[in-house]
């Protein structure tokens, strides 16, 4: 049994290992939590401001929205949530379906309630495997992950294929659909909740609006899908300088703007040099591209971390051997980490 492998610090580093916003967040969200005064910090927060804000920028409704502490609280409050309705009606040890690769938390969420994870191997060009989790869906799945873009491959899933899954899933069963990485391509499935009660939508504000350490995310859906999961989430679970922070990050859109086209250049910068250098690599709709350096992989991770640059080895997941994923944020810094690339693959040559 595993738990959540944090990688090692990387103090002083250039961070490109945890697709987080390598720009900083909005200057605006650091002057809102600089403003918080003495009281602020002894009351308990109120969320009415911010859940309204956050509702209106995500176009949805507040009823359809839960504020969590980083999306990974929402993903825990799914899968306990889950948990619970099976043991409340007695039925066997839940299912919960996850296609690989994928997000670290969904395994260590399913085990950590007791439920049975059913993984579902990748196709070899990572493409949503939709024949393959059809057939995993079985009476005692109650939860189906679905990562899109997927991390750690950066490839979007069709709509139609959520669609799929969520008319295929049994009453009483949930498809989350973890958007973590919509700001980078503006995917999304908030339409299917229109049709469908099974659906909910995860996003965070860690990765594009780079709020990663203060802990900010939402879960969406239909109200009296919600509910099941407001049951689980604490009360007081955003703390106030996430719920101010955010408010903040959210009305400075030049900022998410800005940091998109630098995204969307940092990945054609990664593709060209990967082309250039045969290197494959995976299209991205994410702040990340997934590249398969092959047998040096290690080799290359080590030289990188030795030049002051970090990226994260994904040998270990389904169908990722070999592959090195590699955080495109900034363009200089896109820049910096390639051009370290280029050294340690020269000096091994
Ligand atoms: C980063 C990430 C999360 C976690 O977001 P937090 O808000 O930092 O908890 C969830 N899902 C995926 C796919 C991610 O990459």
């Amino acid at each position: 049994m595993s738990g959540y492998q944090r990688p090692a610090a990387a103090e002083g580093a250039l961070r490109l290992h945890l697709n987080e916003n390598t720009a900083g967040a909005s200057p605006d969200a650091v002057a809102a939590i600089a403003a918080l005064d003495a009281e602020d910090l002894a009351y308990y927060p109120e969320y009415d401001a911010v859940v309204a804000e956050t509702a209106a920028y995500l176009g949805v409704d507040t009823s359809q929205l839960l504020l969590t502490n980083g999306l990974d609280e929402g993903i825990l409050a799914a899968a306990v949530a889950t948990a619970r309705a099976t043991v409340a009606d007695g039925a066997p040890r839940p299912d919960v379906i996850v296609p690989l690769p994928a997000f670290d938390m969904y395994g260590v969420c399913a085990r950590a309630v007791g439920a049975r994870l059913v993984t579902v191997q990748p196709r070899r060009d990572f493409e949503f495997a939709l024949d393959n989790v059809l057939s995993a869906i079985t009476p005692a799945t109650r939860l189906v992950f679905i990562t899109s873009p997927n991390n750690p491959t950066g490839v979007r899933i069709r709509l139609s294929d959520i669609e799929r899954v969520a008319a295929s899933v049994p009453s009483g069963g949930l498809v989350f659909v973890d958007e973590a990485y919509h700001d980078f391509c503006g995917d999304t499935a908030l339409p299917l909740l229109q049709s469908r009660d099974n659906v909910i939508v995860g996003r965070t504000f860690a990765k594009g609006h780079g709020l990663a350490a203060l802990r900010a995310g939402a879960v969406i859906g239909r109200p009296e899908t919600l509910g099941a999961l407001r049951l689980v989430v604490p009360p007081y679970s955003l703390n106030v300088c996430a719920a101010v922070a955010l408010r903040a990050a959210l009305a400075d859109r030049a900022r998410l703007t800005w940091y998109r086209d630098e995204v969307r250049a940092s990945r054609e910068l990664v593709y060209a040099w990967c082309r250039g250098r045969g290197v494959p690599f995976w299209e991205s709709g994410a702040n990340f591209v997934l590249i398969r350096i092959g047998d040096r992989a290690r080799e290359v991770v080590d030289g990188l971390a030795r030049r002051g640059v970090v990226v994260r080895e994904r040998s270990g997941d389904a169908g990722c051997e070999g592959c090195v994923r590699m955080t495109t944020g900034v363009v200089a810094h896109t820049q910096r980490g390639l051009d370290a690339l280029e050294e340690v693959l020269c000096a091994a040559e």
